[in-house]
């Protein structure tokens, strides 16, 4: 048998330990997907509390002293999940701190986070290059986001043999930049602080490292990959991707079929699968039961689990959510973000009792209820590297209504887009960037629901759907094995 790819994967978070969105779920199932497939994959992520409340044993694999000659001594610990290798990178004055891994009580940016992720990134170039401390080499680093970017600058001036770079962009939004004075902390050399390398408006942009110097890149769907080449969602750096689009490719995120598999989800009240829709309602009574929402079996209830920011659109809601509920519909919000959005839902809420509810923060088993509980699911994002949510709700027969972007646009299919797309339909789109086609969306789908046999039709094509990471753990290896071969001399 032919040696098995060896990919060492950093993340700077990984679910189910320390997730704060679609990152931390796609490093909790794309590495087992890849080794189900024939891949050895080793997970390296900061050991924070939740990581060592999980595996307090963790054993010792290196002590790693001044990495770069300037950055702070750490220890590689290991620690075993099922399968799954997890290399965990132990610095506790940076790592051992409670509540987000980005931000402080206050709410800020941790002061130091150019410092911590800058280590995170230095870790996993030492690891993938020949200087690495350990017997095991990777063929590919795969890096995720700002916090893993510095990684491919760090290799770019590392001697010797090493593993080939791939860096994927889950969100262009979130760039890592900081004053061009820690640099100097970083233990990078001048040369690179230059547009043509990690400098960003004389900021040091983290992301801009990785798009500049890994071998190549991905994001998380194909329509975010054409996006991100464009002023619009390129947040400034869409000349550089222009530049390196034959190395972009966009693959598509798998969710994960064991945690959210309605058949039996032992978070919600009452399993259910295609053929018995039917057992759905249960569920519905019981998310209004446990929101205090009326019980009106005749009304659709729309559901919403999101960060509540700028990015979701969800502002637009609250600017008609008035009129959604006359319709007549009910709401469930869950979600947390902006202190203004948070407080504009729960004012509609206050005037709509039982009509509408909101609850501001996060909860994984409400999420799932929600899920299962919603006839259909809001998800009007401005835009969307790929989207989790919608994949969830399709798995949930609880048809979305989204914006044509990113990965909405990759998975969900309007019955009004033509003949190819009615027998294929699972959903609602709209183009425009306004409330009032978010609204007419909404009331698209609220008007469809009353159709019995219509609804069923677009729930059981969301549920046919294949969404499993196997899919999308077989285009990384292609990608993996073209890096890997690119790299024999
Ligand atoms: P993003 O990564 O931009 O936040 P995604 O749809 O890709 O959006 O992924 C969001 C993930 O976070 C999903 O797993 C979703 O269920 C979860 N999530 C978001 N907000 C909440 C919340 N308030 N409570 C529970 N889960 C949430």
């Amino acid at each position: 048998m032919a040696d098995p790819l060896r990919i060492l994967f950093a993340t700077p978070e990984i679910a189910p330990w320390v997730k704060t969105g679609g990152l931390g779920d796609v490093a909790g199932a794309l590495p087992p997907a890849l080794i189900a497939a024939g891949a050895q994959v080793h997970v390296l992520v900061p050991y924070y509390p939740a990581l060592r409340t999980a595996f307090p044993d963790a054993r010792l694999l290196a002590a790693i002293d001044a990495p770069g000659g300037l950055l702070p001594a750490c220890r590689l610990l290991e620690a075993q999940s099922g399968e799954l290798t997890l290399w965990l990178l132990d610095m506790p004055a940076m790592f051992h701190r409670g509540g987000s891994p980005y931000l402080a009580p206050d709410g800020g940016d941790w002061s130091d986070n150019a410092l911590r992720f800058g280590l995170l990134s230095r870790i996993a170039a030492l690891l993938a290059s020949d200087a690495s401390p350990l017997d095991w080499r990777p063929d590919v680093l795969h890096l995720q986001d700002w916090q893993t970017a510095l990684a491919p600058a760090y290799l770019h001036f590392t001697p010797g043999p090493k593993a080939a770079s791939v860096i994927t962009v889950h969100n262009m939004a979130f760039q890592g930049l900081f004053p061009a004075a820690v640099l100097a902390d970083l233990a990078l050399p001048p040369e690179c602080f230059q547009p043509e390398g990690l400098e960003f408006w004389g900021q040091v942009s983290f992301l801009k490292a990785g798009l500049h110097y890994a071998d190549t890149i991905t994001t998380v769907s194909p329509t975010y990959a054409r996006e991100i080449q464009t002023p619009a969602l390129g947040f400034g750096m869409d000349g550089l991707l222009r530049r390196r689009a034959s190395q972009i490719s966009g693959i598509l995120n798998g969710i994960d079929y064991a945690a959210w598999n309605p058949a039996n989800d032992p978070l919600i009240a009452c399993p259910f699968d295609a053929d018995h829709l039917d057992a759905k309602a249960a569920n519905t009574a019981a998310v209004r039961a446990r929101l205090g929402l009326a019980d009106e079996p005749h009304v659709p209830l729309l559901g919403v689990v999101s960060r509540l920011t700028h990015q979701k659109g969800l502002d637009w809601l609250a600017e008609t959510a008035g009129r959604i509920l006359d319709l007549p519909a009910q709401i469930a919000v869950l979600g947390s973000g902006d202190a203004a959005l948070e407080k504009a839902l729960e004012d509609t809420a206050a005037t709509h009792p039982g009509r509408m509810a909101v609850t501001i923060g996060f909860d994984e088993a409400m999420a799932h209820q929600i899920e299962a509980g919603a006839d259909a699911f809001l998800m009007p994002s401005r835009f969307e590297p790929c989207g989790l949510n919608q994949m969830y709700s399709l798995r949930y027969g609880t048809p979305p209504v989204v914006r044509a972007t990113g990965g909405l646009a990759d998975t969900v299919v309007d019955p009004g887009n033509g003949a190819r797309s009615k027998a294929s339909a699972n959903g609602f789109v709209f183009e425009d960037e306004s409330a009032e086609a978010f609204f007419e969306a909404t009331a698209r789908a609220v008007a469809t629901w009353h159709n019995r046999n219509r609804w069923r039709r677009l729930q059981r094509n969301g549920m046919a759907r294949d969404f499993s990471w196997r899919h999308a753990a077989q285009e990384y290896l292609t990608l993996y094995r073209r890096l890997k071969a690119a790299r024999v001399p």
